[in-house]
């Protein structure tokens, strides 16, 4: 992407409509699938193209295709998209209808099988201008006589290649065979076995063939790594990353430049010093903003690859891949924004479960392997924050003249008859209770999709919505061994975790730190508390109400560390169930107040 010629939409023959839809979606500029495939498919030519999902190929046959359909003309479907799965022709329907949204009474069915004929029938009767379906359901419909295929101008086979794995390559020849001479057809595939090949030849004339060489380039030394989207918001994953990762200044690329400005907007809500950089920004307005980022008043920008090309800022220890690039060369010109005069970067890429093969095609441009990172867990921004809560505190003492203050608090100590650390406690609470050093409310989710999990598979782990609480690690990394046990409240009575630990703590005096992974179910959840609890406090957890249901706890199982679960008899005065049970008290006992205390 060297040339300093970048194509636009608007230089292609797109019919207006289309064309204003893509603007609005704020799309820059054509991927490189698409800058070959628009000026043969607005010429009318058929198109072999070498392309898999996440390279922009939807877009590349659905723009110039529509812009050649009649809208005004009936009588039956212009178009026909052939797709391998039921999700893909959802997923192509849907994009078609993006596109063609400014196109007045445009319709588009998909087709496929599991589902009821009905609603696919009052589709093609009521008139539909491109239908994208699954090749059985379309041949149903043929052999039905409820699908007509005479007046269709173009076909589109979308992932070839896995139609013929699936078995569908017969159908897909035969369908071929059944529409007029006359049409146009682009074929896409993400490899060209001799099959595809074969029915290539058969149905395709004098195709522009088209492939996308990923040249190899050589990448400076920056450590790349990569988070498998799953489980959890990429925004969340995203403000995680920027809590503990150290970054002096970020790039942060997306794929639209209407992400830009989003994206900017709520890292600014978040307290970044943030601003967007896209092509919809005159020249002046992008110079200031790689000023700023330069002089550091900017910590980081969100950009399209457009925008950020050639951007040069010592600054930058980061580029972060928000969104996945189209092409592997851009992948290798966003994270050479990092890593100059000298210094070394950190480049981070989120992958979503459909763009792995993007990775893979990435890894291999580069010929350098892209680590899985693990997202930050709460108790590491915890950590984070608590270390720099630490420095904060070296700095005021090197920097500042405190001896007012030392007199203040030996008088205080004097006059209340309390200990240094007490006071200290207290005044470190003062200084931090606008920012905690644990994110209280921010949602728990696990640690999902972190492993390689790249044969694709989505190992059926409970997702999000059900795990929502890590186990805080306890102080002095101590290890303990825990049991799960089960109470009688879920998502059907609104419970959150906090609300758990919040009785916990509260009413059986449990210290939050002990308090272990919470799962919540639909009508139940899950805690891991440790394990030798004493007969009186389980009574007392038994009596427990939260949010007015009562909790009615019983075991259910090993939980956390599941060692020794052989021996649960509890030891006399197990200092972990020191509330209000009777034993070891302390000074908090009674007192009607958390015992949470700030980690330490
Ligand atoms: P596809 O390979 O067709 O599945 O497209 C991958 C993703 O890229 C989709 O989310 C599209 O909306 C998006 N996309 C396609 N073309 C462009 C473009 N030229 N600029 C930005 N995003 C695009």
């Amino acid at each position: 992407m060297s040339d300093d010629r970048t194509m636009l939409f608007s230089d292609f023959p797109l019919a207006a409509p289309i064309l204003r839809a893509v603007e609005e979606l704020g799309y820059e500029t054509p991927s490189p699938i698409q800058a070959k495939s628009l000026p043969a498919l607005l010429e009318g030519r058929d198109v072999l193209g070498m392309a898999q999902t996440g390279t922009g190929k939807t877009a590349a046959f659905a723009l110039p295709l529509l812009s050649r359909i009649e809208i005004d003309r009936r009588g039956g479907p212009q178009m026909l998209v052939l797709a391998p799965t039921r999700e893909l022709a959802i997923q192509v329907a849907e994009a078609m209808q993006a596109y063609a949204r400014h196109l007045p009474d445009f319709h588009v069915l998909p087709i496929y099988g599991g589902q009821s004929m009905e609603p696919q029938l009052r589709g093609l009767k009521r008139g539909v201008h491109v239908v994208v379906g699954t090749p059985g359901r379309i041949q149903d419909h043929l052999k039905r006589g409820t699908l007509k295929l005479d007046q269709i101008r173009s076909v589109v086979l979308d992932e070839a290649d896995e139609m013929l794995r699936m078995g569908f390559i017969d159908d897909v020849d035969e369908i071929l065979g059944r529409t007029p001479a006359n049409r146009q057809v682009a074929l896409f595939s993400a490899t060209m076995p001799d099959q595809i090949r074969r029915i290539a030849q058969r149905h395709l004339r004098n195709p522009v063939e088209i492939a996308i060489q990923s040249s190899t380039s050589t990448v400076k030394a920056i450590n790349q790594r990569y988070w498998a989207v799953s489980g959890m918001h990429k925004l969340d994953a995203l403000t995680r990353i920027l809590e503990v990762e150290d970054f002096d200044a970020a790039i942060i690329f997306v794929r639209t430049k209407v992400a830009t400005t989003e994206l900017a907007e709520k890292l600014e809500a978040r307290g970044y010093a943030a601003s967007a950089l896209n092509g919809d920004m005159n020249q002046a307005m992008r110079e200031k903003a790689i000023d700023r980022l330069k002089r550091g008043t900017l910590d980081i920008v969100i950009a399209t690859d457009v925008a950020a090309r050639g951007i040069d800022v010592p600054r930058i220890t980061h580029v972060i891949n928000y969104d996945i690039p189209l092409d592997t060369e851009s992948y290798v010109h966003r994270i050479g924004r990092t890593g100059r005069a000298g210094r070394s970067g950190e480049a981070i890429l989120f992958v979503a479960p459909r763009e792995r093969r993007m990775l893979t095609a990435i890894e291999r441009a580069t010929g350098q392997p892209i680590t899985p990172m693990r997202l930050p867990s709460q108790s590491d921004i915890a950590d984070k924050r608590t270390a720099a809560f630490k420095d904060q505190i070296s700095e005021a003492m090197e920097s500042q003249d405190l001896a007012f203050f030392e007199t203040l608090i030996e008088e205080y100590q004097a006059e209340h008859d309390l200990g240094l650390a007490e006071i200290a406690a207290a005044l470190a609470f003062l200084a931090q209770k606008d920012r905690p050093l644990l994110p209280a409310d921010a949602p728990e989710t696990p640690q999902l999709g972190f492993e390689d999990r790249r044969d694709g598979r989505d190992g059926g782990r409970d997702h999000g919505r059900d795990a929502n609480r890590e186990p805080r690690r306890p102080r002095g990394g101590e290890d303990i061994a825990r049991v799960k046990y089960r109470i009688e409240i879920g998502h059907a009575h609104g419970v959150q975790p906090k609300n758990i630990v919040g009785a916990l703590a509260n009413e059986a005096g449990i210290e939050s730190r002990y308090i272990g992974a919470i799962r919540i179910f639909d009508d139940h959840s899950t805690v891991d508390l440790p394990e030798g609890m004493p007969a009186d406090v389980f009574q007392q957890l038994k009596r427990l109400h939260v949010l007015g249901v009562p909790l009615d706890i019983s075991e259910a199982g090993p939980g956390g560390h599941d060692d020794d679960r052989g021996n649960r008899r509890p030891p006399a005065g197990n200092r972990r169930f020191a509330g209000r049970s009777g034993q070891d008290h302390g000074h908090h006992a009674g007192s009607g107040k958390p015992r949470r205390k700030p980690r330490g």
